[in-house]
Protein backbone atom coordinates (compact mmCIF):
# COMPACT_ATOMS: atom_id res chain seq x y z
CA UNK A 1 0.00 0.00 0.00
CA UNK A 2 0.98 3.66 -1.00
CA UNK A 3 0.53 6.34 2.06
CA UNK A 4 0.44 9.91 1.56
CA UNK A 5 2.87 9.75 3.96
CA UNK A 6 5.55 7.82 5.96
CA UNK A 7 3.10 6.58 8.87
CA UNK A 8 4.53 6.21 12.69
CA UNK A 9 4.83 2.26 14.01
CA UNK A 10 2.06 1.01 15.48
CA UNK A 11 2.09 2.00 19.34
CA UNK A 12 2.89 -1.28 21.88
CA UNK A 13 4.30 -1.87 25.10
CA UNK A 14 6.89 -4.48 25.80
CA UNK A 15 6.17 -7.84 27.30
CA UNK A 16 8.13 -8.41 30.62
CA UNK A 17 10.52 -10.96 30.00
CA UNK A 18 10.07 -11.48 26.29
CA UNK A 19 11.09 -10.29 22.82
CA UNK A 20 7.42 -9.51 21.96
CA UNK A 21 5.66 -6.24 21.55
CA UNK A 22 1.58 -5.83 22.43
CA UNK A 23 0.17 -3.97 19.70
CA UNK A 24 -2.19 -1.37 21.40
CA UNK A 25 -5.27 0.21 19.25
CA UNK A 26 -7.69 1.79 21.87
CA UNK A 27 -7.02 2.95 25.22
CA UNK A 28 -10.44 2.82 27.95
CA UNK A 29 -10.42 4.42 30.61
CA UNK A 30 -12.37 4.17 34.23
CA UNK A 31 -14.05 7.45 36.37
CA UNK A 32 -14.10 7.62 39.59
CA UNK A 33 -13.89 3.70 40.72
CA UNK A 34 -12.19 4.12 43.90
CA UNK A 35 -15.07 5.24 46.28
CA UNK A 36 -12.42 7.91 48.07
CA UNK A 37 -11.11 9.16 45.16
CA UNK A 38 -14.90 9.53 44.01
CA UNK A 39 -15.40 11.56 46.99
CA UNK A 40 -12.09 13.75 46.41
CA UNK A 41 -13.34 14.71 42.99
CA UNK A 42 -17.05 15.87 44.80
CA UNK A 43 -19.42 12.87 43.96
CA UNK A 44 -20.86 10.52 46.14
CA UNK A 45 -19.64 6.79 44.99
CA UNK A 46 -22.68 4.99 45.52
CA UNK A 47 -24.64 5.80 42.84
CA UNK A 48 -23.28 6.28 40.14
CA UNK A 49 -22.71 3.09 37.20
CA UNK A 50 -19.36 2.71 35.66
CA UNK A 51 -18.26 5.80 32.88
CA UNK A 52 -15.65 6.05 30.37
CA UNK A 53 -13.74 8.23 28.54
CA UNK A 54 -10.66 7.57 25.65
CA UNK A 55 -7.07 8.13 25.17
CA UNK A 56 -5.49 7.85 21.54
CA UNK A 57 -2.96 4.99 21.38
CA UNK A 58 -0.46 7.51 20.40
CA UNK A 59 -0.67 8.94 23.74
CA UNK A 60 1.60 6.10 25.12
CA UNK A 61 4.83 6.60 26.95
CA UNK A 62 6.72 3.70 28.51
CA UNK A 63 8.03 3.96 32.14
CA UNK A 64 11.15 5.05 32.51
CA UNK A 65 10.37 8.18 30.39
CA UNK A 66 10.66 12.17 30.93
CA UNK A 67 7.77 14.00 29.66
CA UNK A 68 7.24 17.33 28.94
CA UNK A 69 5.05 19.24 31.70
CA UNK A 70 1.83 19.58 29.44
CA UNK A 71 0.59 22.34 27.64
CA UNK A 72 -2.27 24.30 28.29
CA UNK A 73 -2.55 23.44 31.79
CA UNK A 74 -1.38 24.69 35.36
CA UNK A 75 -2.80 21.76 37.11
CA UNK A 76 -0.90 18.61 35.71
CA UNK A 77 -2.14 15.39 37.56
CA UNK A 78 -0.90 11.86 38.44
CA UNK A 79 -3.51 9.66 38.17
CA UNK A 80 -1.67 5.41 39.48
CA UNK A 81 -3.96 2.88 37.90
CA UNK A 82 -3.83 -0.79 36.95
CA UNK A 83 -3.97 -1.56 33.72
CA UNK A 84 -5.48 -4.20 31.87
CA UNK A 85 -4.72 -5.59 28.43
CA UNK A 86 -7.53 -8.04 26.44
CA UNK A 87 -6.94 -11.19 24.78
CA UNK A 88 -8.90 -11.60 22.60
CA UNK A 89 -12.58 -10.74 21.25
CA UNK A 90 -14.48 -9.89 23.69
CA UNK A 91 -18.63 -9.07 23.28
CA UNK A 92 -21.10 -9.43 25.42
CA UNK A 93 -19.09 -11.92 27.92
CA UNK A 94 -20.11 -12.23 31.49
CA UNK A 95 -18.94 -11.44 34.69
CA UNK A 96 -18.34 -14.61 35.73
CA UNK A 97 -15.75 -15.58 32.41
CA UNK A 98 -14.30 -12.02 32.08
CA UNK A 99 -10.97 -13.06 33.73
CA UNK A 100 -10.32 -15.29 30.43
CA UNK A 101 -9.87 -12.28 28.50
CA UNK A 102 -6.96 -11.05 29.76
CA UNK A 103 -4.08 -11.27 28.72
CA UNK A 104 -1.90 -9.14 30.95
CA UNK A 105 -2.06 -6.33 33.35
CA UNK A 106 0.75 -3.57 34.05
CA UNK A 107 1.01 -0.50 36.52
CA UNK A 108 -0.10 3.20 34.59
CA UNK A 109 -0.93 6.86 35.04
CA UNK A 110 -3.16 8.80 33.41
CA UNK A 111 -1.98 11.61 33.40
CA UNK A 112 -4.64 14.90 33.56
CA UNK A 113 -5.15 18.39 32.93
CA UNK A 114 -7.14 18.59 35.92
CA UNK A 115 -7.72 22.26 35.46
CA UNK A 116 -8.77 21.65 31.82
CA UNK A 117 -11.10 18.75 32.83
CA UNK A 118 -12.74 20.30 35.58
CA UNK A 119 -13.72 23.45 33.46
CA UNK A 120 -14.75 21.28 30.51
CA UNK A 121 -16.96 19.01 32.93
CA UNK A 122 -18.50 22.22 34.76
CA UNK A 123 -19.44 23.29 31.43
CA UNK A 124 -20.46 19.71 30.01
CA UNK A 125 -18.20 19.66 27.36
CA UNK A 126 -15.97 16.34 26.28
CA UNK A 127 -12.74 15.47 28.53
CA UNK A 128 -10.62 15.36 25.74
CA UNK A 129 -8.27 18.81 26.63
CA UNK A 130 -7.88 17.45 30.23
CA UNK A 131 -6.90 13.53 29.61
CA UNK A 132 -6.47 12.81 25.64
CA UNK A 133 -2.94 14.28 25.19
CA UNK A 134 0.19 13.51 24.58
CA UNK A 135 2.24 11.71 26.60
CA UNK A 136 -1.10 10.81 28.73
CA UNK A 137 -1.16 7.20 29.25
CA UNK A 138 2.16 5.95 31.38
CA UNK A 139 2.58 1.97 31.17
CA UNK A 140 4.88 -0.44 32.00
CA UNK A 141 5.79 -3.62 30.44
CA UNK A 142 2.36 -5.65 30.53
CA UNK A 143 3.16 -8.61 32.83
CA UNK A 144 0.83 -11.84 31.16
CA UNK A 145 -1.67 -13.25 33.34
CA UNK A 146 -0.07 -16.90 32.63
CA UNK A 147 2.68 -16.07 34.60
CA UNK A 148 0.30 -14.55 37.75
CA UNK A 149 -2.98 -15.42 37.30
CA UNK A 150 -5.64 -13.04 38.07
CA UNK A 151 -4.80 -9.54 39.81
CA UNK A 152 -8.39 -9.39 42.27
CA UNK A 153 -6.28 -7.41 45.66
CA UNK A 154 -3.04 -5.98 46.06
CA UNK A 155 -1.27 -2.77 47.05
CA UNK A 156 -1.29 -0.20 44.86
CA UNK A 157 0.52 2.96 45.97
CA UNK A 158 2.58 6.30 43.86
CA UNK A 159 5.28 8.20 45.53
CA UNK A 160 6.42 11.55 44.46
CA UNK A 161 9.92 12.27 44.75
CA UNK A 162 9.84 9.82 47.43
CA UNK A 163 7.01 10.78 49.46
CA UNK A 164 3.66 8.17 49.45
CA UNK A 165 0.44 10.61 47.51
CA UNK A 166 -1.54 7.29 46.81
CA UNK A 167 -1.86 4.30 48.76
CA UNK A 168 -4.68 1.65 48.08
CA UNK A 169 -5.66 -1.78 47.59
CA UNK A 170 -6.96 -2.87 44.36
CA UNK A 171 -10.01 -5.06 45.79
CA UNK A 172 -11.26 -1.29 46.69
CA UNK A 173 -12.09 -1.03 43.29
CA UNK A 174 -16.01 0.30 43.05
CA UNK A 175 -16.03 -2.21 39.78
CA UNK A 176 -14.12 -4.64 39.57
CA UNK A 177 -11.42 -5.73 36.70
CA UNK A 178 -14.30 -8.82 35.80
CA UNK A 179 -17.53 -6.06 35.47
CA UNK A 180 -15.27 -3.33 33.50
CA UNK A 181 -14.80 -5.95 30.86
CA UNK A 182 -18.36 -6.94 30.77
CA UNK A 183 -19.90 -3.83 31.32
CA UNK A 184 -17.66 -2.26 28.21
CA UNK A 185 -18.21 -5.25 26.21
CA UNK A 186 -21.88 -4.42 26.01
CA UNK A 187 -20.70 -0.95 24.24
CA UNK A 188 -17.63 -2.07 22.11
CA UNK A 189 -16.67 -5.38 20.56
CA UNK A 190 -13.61 -5.52 22.62
CA UNK A 191 -10.85 -7.32 21.02
CA UNK A 192 -6.55 -7.88 21.12
CA UNK A 193 -5.07 -4.34 21.70
CA UNK A 194 -7.46 -2.60 23.40
CA UNK A 195 -6.35 -1.52 27.01
CA UNK A 196 -8.26 -0.66 30.04
CA UNK A 197 -6.58 1.69 32.71
CA UNK A 198 -9.08 1.02 35.64
CA UNK A 199 -9.22 4.06 37.97
CA UNK A 200 -7.24 5.65 40.43
CA UNK A 201 -7.45 5.79 44.30
CA UNK A 202 -7.29 8.43 46.50
CA UNK A 203 -5.15 11.43 46.91
CA UNK A 204 -4.33 12.77 43.37
CA UNK A 205 -2.67 15.55 42.97
CA UNK A 206 -0.33 18.31 41.17
CA UNK A 207 3.37 17.92 39.54
CA UNK A 208 5.90 20.24 38.91
CA UNK A 209 8.75 20.09 36.60
CA UNK A 210 11.97 17.98 38.30
CA UNK A 211 9.39 15.67 39.97
CA UNK A 212 10.14 11.66 39.89
CA UNK A 213 7.09 9.87 40.38
CA UNK A 214 7.32 5.68 41.14
CA UNK A 215 4.18 3.58 41.47
CA UNK A 216 3.99 0.16 42.52
CA UNK A 217 1.54 -2.92 42.22
CA UNK A 218 1.84 -6.01 43.55
CA UNK A 219 3.36 -8.88 41.54
CA UNK A 220 3.61 -5.79 38.42
CA UNK A 221 6.88 -4.32 39.82
CA UNK A 222 7.36 -0.44 39.54
CA UNK A 223 6.61 2.35 36.78
CA UNK A 224 8.83 5.54 37.18
CA UNK A 225 8.35 9.04 35.25
CA UNK A 226 10.24 11.85 35.37
CA UNK A 227 8.39 15.11 34.83
CA UNK A 228 10.27 17.88 32.18
CA UNK A 229 10.10 21.11 31.54
CA UNK A 230 7.05 22.35 29.29
CA UNK A 231 8.24 22.45 25.13
MN1 LIG B 1 -7.96 7.97 35.85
Amino acid sequence: MDYVYVPEPIPSVPVRGSQLQYAVSRIFCVGRNYAAHAREMGFDPDREPPFYFTKPANALVLSGATIPYSLGTKNFHYEMELVIAISKPAFRVSVENAQDYIYGYACGLDMTRRDLQIKSREIGRPWDFGKAFENSAVITPLVPKSEIGELNHGNIDLLVNGVMKQKADLKDMIWSVAEIIANLSEYYHLNTGDLIYTGTPEGVGPVVTGDHLVGNIDHLGSLDLYIGPAE
